[in-house]
């Protein structure tokens, strides 16, 4: 029932109380006027008996009023209670709905129909920097934070579209200019306020300030572009695998199509082959170890090994990276390059490093470290070793007959003949002009002297092909010293050999002498 209801109702029963109080009163004056003129007609107690029902109306209407108003007043007394009670909780509500509003950490306020401010919280001064006082019951804000006439046609002319839809808005963003001249970005969510009877009030905008996010978002995806042509233009392959046996990958980029031969989505959980598969045995084996070792000491590993191709060519690569805890599981994340032609450039200049160019055999440096090696092995291992010193008898004939280049050719086949005649144990070195060395491990004095025996007959039997020139026959004077006999030091022992070769030169040539 509505408040006018209310009052008409009330009004009509008055009227009906009126109404019967005015008959009643009417009869009550008729009858007992009546009544008094007939018993007291012509008597002296006329006027005392007029007095008399004069006041029996007063006593009587007073009854009645007592009656009606008491029950009245405690019904209103009973409600105005009731209402007393509604307001201080209605009271209690509106503050604690103030106070969630006003520290909420979103952005909460509401505009009227004509785009009036009639609410605005903490958190929309502290995003926008204005304040309550600023905004309140004007429309200027729109022109505070939409500053460009253009921004904010678009931005009020889509809020209008989708409430003139009969919808609510929902993750709408817009860019503000906050009081510091900064712009925000605002996620926006927002709903049409109505009266009890259904006409439009206004409207709540709830908003987040989500410029940070969108930053670090933006910033994110930036990252992960960045990464891809990184990876992509990567001379290798980048990967993450499981540290498991089979180097399981969960991400290779595309470079392991040049390197392996296989596309990325082929070695992604060894869906067409396994990659540690792809790793040769021996050396895989030396991987998994520096792996295990850089994990326990938290560093990064870096490793080379060889790899199988596609097409089944074995290469050098080398690899870095490092293990990661991701989601409680251990990763390895790193690269692996392709490293085969500089292996076989090093490999060929550590060849060239310890060759002698002219014979192919090591040279003065190799020989003296190989020897020293040597040495300390047998003394260490208490083994014998013996060095064989040669030396080619009355060279300078050769080159003055026929020429330094046969001479030459002449040291080169000299070389072949002798590096052909030793055990594979053994080795031979040039050790300069036309002296040669033989270090033969593991060879006592006398088996050592048989040895260089056989060499020097080897030489001298053997006549020397030398093109332009025709044979050439040579012979060697030879040198020979053993640990421990002539020394427990290399070069004792290099003294002692070349000693005794000079001595074999002063006893003829073409001769084997022991050191003394
Ligand atoms: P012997 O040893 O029997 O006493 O006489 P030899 O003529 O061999 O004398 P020596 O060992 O003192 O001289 C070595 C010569 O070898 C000197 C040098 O001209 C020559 N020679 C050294 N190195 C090379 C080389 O690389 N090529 C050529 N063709 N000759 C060399
Ligand atoms: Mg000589
Ligand atoms: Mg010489």
């Amino acid at each position: 029932m509505t408040q006018g209801e209310n009052r008409s109702g009330a009004a009509g029963r008055a009227g009906r109380f009126a109404l019967i109080y005015a008959l009643l009163g009417t009869l009550w004056i008729g009858f007992s006027d009546q009544a008094v003129d007939w018993l007291f007609s012509g008597s002296g107690m006329l006027t005392t008996a007029q007095t008399i029902k004069g006041w029996l109306f007063v006593a009587v209407t007073a009854a009645v009023f007592f009656i009606i108003l008491r029950g009245q007043f405690q019904r209103d007394h009973v409600t105005l209670a009731a209402r007393e009670g509604q307001r201080r909780e209605l009271e209690d509500l509106s503050q604690f709905r103030e106070a969630v509003i006003d520290n909420a950490s979103i952005w909460i306020n509401v505009v009227d129909l004509e785009g009036r401010v009639t609410l605005w919280n903490s958190a929309a001064e502290q995003i926008s920097g204005y304040a309550r006082d600023e905004v309140l019951g004007s429309a200027v804000i729109w022109d505070l934070l939409y500053p460009d006439p253009d921004y904010q046609a678009r931005v009020i002319g889509a809020i209008r579209a989708t409430f003139a839809r009969g919808e609510d808005l929902d993750d709408f963003e817009t860019r503000i200019t906050a009081r510091d001249g900064v712009e925000r970005l605002i996620c926006w969510s927002s709903r049409r306020l109505f009266h009890a009877d259904g006409a439009p009030l206004g409207v709540v905008a709830i908003g987040s300030d989500v410029t940070r996010s969108r930053e670090m978002e933006q910033a994110l995806r930036e990252r992960e572009r960045e990464l891809h042509t990184l990876m992509a233009n990567l001379p290798g392959m980048a990967y993450r695998c499981l540290n498991d046996d089979l180097w399981t990958m969960k991400y290779v980029s595309e470079g392991c199509r040049a390197l392996t031969g296989y596309a990325p989505e082929e070695l992604i959980d060894n869906r067409v082959v396994a990659f540690g598969a792809l790793v040769r045995p021996d050396d895989l084996a030396a991987a998994v170890a520096e792996i295990q070792r850089a994990i326990t000491e938290q560093r990064p590993y870096a490793f080379e090994y060889r790899l199988r191709h596609r097409c089944g060519r074995e290469f050098w690569v080398w690899e870095q990276g490092r293990a990661e805890q991701v989601a409680g599981e251990m990763r390895l994340e790193g690269i692996v390059m392709d490293i085969d032609q500089r292996k076989q450039m090093e490999q060929a200049l550590a060849a060239l490093a310890i060759r002698d160019p002219l014979t192919g055999l090591y040279n003065r440096r190799e020989l003296d470290q190989q020897f020293a090696e040597e040495v300390e092995r047998a003394r260490r291992y208490e083994r014998p070793l013996a060095l064989v010193w040669l030396d080619v008898d009355e060279f300078k004939v050769i080159n003055d007959t026929h020429g330094h280049l046969a001479g030459d050719e002449v040291l080169r086949e000299l070389a072949g003949l002798i590096q052909d005649s030793i055990r594979k144990v053994d080795y031979a070195a040039r050790y300069g002009g036309e002296e040669l060395a033989v270090v033969m491990p593991e060879m006592t004095l006398a088996e050592a002297e048989e040895a260089a025996l056989r060499l020097r007959d080897l030489v001298a039997s053997r006549p020397l092909p030398v093109e332009g020139v025709g044979n050439v026959r040579v012979t060697v004077s030879i040198g020979v010293a053993a640990f421990p006999e002539h020394g427990d030091d290399a070069a004792d022992l290099l003294a002692a050999a070349d000693t005794a070769m000079y001595a074999a030169k002063r006893s003829g040539r073409n001769r084997v002498r022991l050191a003394d």
